[in-house]
């Protein structure tokens, strides 16, 4: 660090010397300059001379890859990703899931996710969190919150959903939801992991109902995300109007069309199924979980390759908070998505500008151009060769503040 000299502008941080990932997907930039000044990034310049640049603060990031701040699209972060978060979060008094949210939002700051969209709470505790982060009362990324999600009576994820039945009910319960000051509405459209007998495939709602959920969303100017593991279900919710499709697994070349066509973007959260098909059993998951995701998990990886090559839109969430899915993580599913034949480079862009897309932030945030706020993530390491480098995290930076270690 160089301390500022007399009659130089305040807090204008350099960041010198990094390999540059911008996020954008275009080719990295070697030996690379980016500027901060307050909460925005003032430029991104050739060479790594901290000459010229009257820094306040100087970062040397030779040999480090410098990224946008990651984007998890889907997250719980009253779970506590043991091996039945469900019942547990059930089963705990409201103040020591608060607790938990908080704890968890600042540890994935600290791996570099400086922004989360929470998929679904018990109550409205995680908005409280939202508000108390922005306002500098406590450290963590940046929260989008549904609220509680909206599910069928007897339906998927009881515990953070709201039970309904019909569009009158949707409607009202979304509004509900719009009142107490949430992002973005999530509905439950099919089964899932939740429960014996549930089935992944089962339609819970139905697309007259999705569409009263994207009616109250769309009128508030808000985004519709909705739960969908099976092919009918995904096409109601593309029909029904939803904005994002989360888990999306079982898709046929004519729902792929429709996505392609509609522009809506998959969610896919391979990491949760992944985790529970390959450590569930040793981890404690109740076995019919387990024999689900191991049953499911080959269609799933294959299902998202058909999709990306389809030119489907896809963002990047991990379900965090479910079964063995802790928090920090968001390499194993960038690892997964290379895995299913995305590019490492474009598997950044999914974790940083088509994320931000996704959540229809991109004018703020989720690449390094200047004009955008100033979330940026300094790596050990270069994740092109090593996607695992990505959780080697030498220092973060939230809208220009540097996030201080644990
Ligand atoms: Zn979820």
């Amino acid at each position: 660090m160089v301390c500022p000299q007399r009659g130089e502008p305040a807090v204008r941080v350099a960041i010198l010397g990094g390999y540059l990932i911008d996020g954008t997907g275009r080719d990295p930039v070697r030996d690379c300059t980016l500027l901060i000044e307050g909460k925005h990034i003032a430029g991104v310049l050739p060479g790594g001379d901290a000459r010229g640049h009257s820094a306040s603060a100087v970062i040397d990031a030779g040999g480090r890859t410098v990224i946008p701040g990651l984007i998890n699209c889907h997250v719980h972060l009253e779970m506590n990703a043991g091996p039945s978060p469900l019942t547990d979060l059930a089963d705990e008094p409201a103040e020591s899931s608060l607790v938990g949210a908080r704890a968890r939002a600042a540890a994935m700051l600290r791996r570099g996710i400086t922004t989360l969209r929470d998929c679904g709470a018990r109550g409205w505790q995680v908005i409280g969190l939202r508000a108390a982060i922005e306002q500098g009362l406590a450290p963590g990324p940046r929260i989008l919150a549904c609220g509680r999600a909206l599910c069928a009576r007897g339906g998927h994820a009881q515990v953070v959903s709201e039970p309904v039945s019909g569009e009158i009910e949707v409607a009202e319960a979304a509004r509900r939801q719009l009142r107490a000051g949430t992002d973005f509405i999530k509905v439950m459209a099919t089964g899932g992991f939740g429960k014996d007998g549930e089935q992944l495939d089962h339609c819970e709602l139905g697309v007259e109902e999705l569409r009263a959920a994207a009616e109250v969303a769309h009128g508030a100017g808000k985004k519709l995300a909705v739960h969908a593991y099976g092919n009918q279900g995904i096409r109601n919710a593309i029909a029904g109007g939803a904005d994002t499709v989360e888990h999306a697994t079982f898709i046929d070349d004519e729902t792929l069309a429709l996505l392609r066509r509609s522009g809506t973007f998959i969610v896919p959260t391979l990491t949760n199924t992944y985790r529970v098909a390959t450590e569930g059993a040793r981890g404690g998951v109740a076995p019919y979980i387990c024999e689900t995701a191991t049953a499911v998990w080959p269609a799933m990886l294959g299902n998202a390759r058909r999709a990306h090559r389809a030119g489907v839109r896809m963002a990047v969430g991990t379900d965090a908070g479910s079964w063995l899915n802790p928090h920090t993580d968001i390499v194993t599913e960038l690892r997964l998505r290379i895995e299913a034949g995305v590019a490492p480079l474009e598997a950044i862009a999914m974790a940083t500008l088509h994320s931000a897309e996704c959540l229809g932030i991109a004018g703020m945030v989720g690449t390094l151009e200047p004009g955008k706020l100033a979330d940026v993530v300094i790596v050990d390491g270069d994740p092109l060769e090593d996607v695992g480098a990505l959780a080697r995290v030498h220092a973060v930076f939230r809208e220009g503040a540097a996030v201080p270690p644990a």
